[in-house]
């Protein structure tokens, strides 16, 4: 979204409020700290997502929204990172250009922006999403998560204690 006032590309949402045809959103410009406002109004066509048991809903971005908040509850994220994350998600969403949508890969688009955010609410969201049906599953996420932490900065949040993944392991028995 273009700053009317510098041009710039980055700005961060501050305020965010639905309409009866849509969201209003109070913008700030990241360059230069300008504030403006963005309507962003549903497109003619309507998503809708396939769950698991083949059941159709309508892509609800409140739904999605509720998850990912759940998920980064507490974790110290910066003010308007989440709303970023969803907005990408539901961009790249419409951009399919699809009618329809599994859920499973809107999980996909939501843990791959998390991953790279924070790994504390990438665990969260992926044990409550994919439910890891097998613990396989579980130990694959956080043994990806420990190979991506060799190249990430020293100031990266830290892992989920392996500890806390073994006794979660035990748990469900092998
Ligand atoms: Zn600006």
């Amino acid at each position: 979204m273009k700053c009317p006032y510098c041009g710039g590309l980055e700005s961060r949402v501050i305020d965010s409020r639905s309409l009866d045809d849509g969201v209003r959103r109070r913008r700030s410009c990241s360059a230069c700290g300008a504030r403006f406002t963005t309507y962003e109004r549903v497109q003619s066509h309507n998503i809708f997502v396939v769950k698991k048991d083949g059941r159709r809903e309508e892509f609800n971005r409140d739904k999605l929204s509720a998850g990912i908040r759940k998920a980064c509850e507490k974790r110290p994220l910066p003010t308007g990172t989440i709303d970023k994350l969803i907005d990408g998600v539901e961009a790249e969403l419409y951009h399919l250009g699809k009618a329809e949508i599994p859920s499973s890969l809107i999980g996909d688009l939501v843990m791959q922006r998390l991953e790279k955010l924070d790994h504390i609410a990438y665990i969260r969201f992926a044990s409550v999403y994919r439910e890891f049906a097998d613990i396989g599953a579980l130990k694959q996420a956080v043994d990806n998560l420990a190979v991506g932490a060799e190249v990430t900065p020293a100031n990266q949040l830290p892992l989920l204690p392996s500890e806390a993944v073994n006794s979660l392991v035990g748990q469900r028995g092998r």
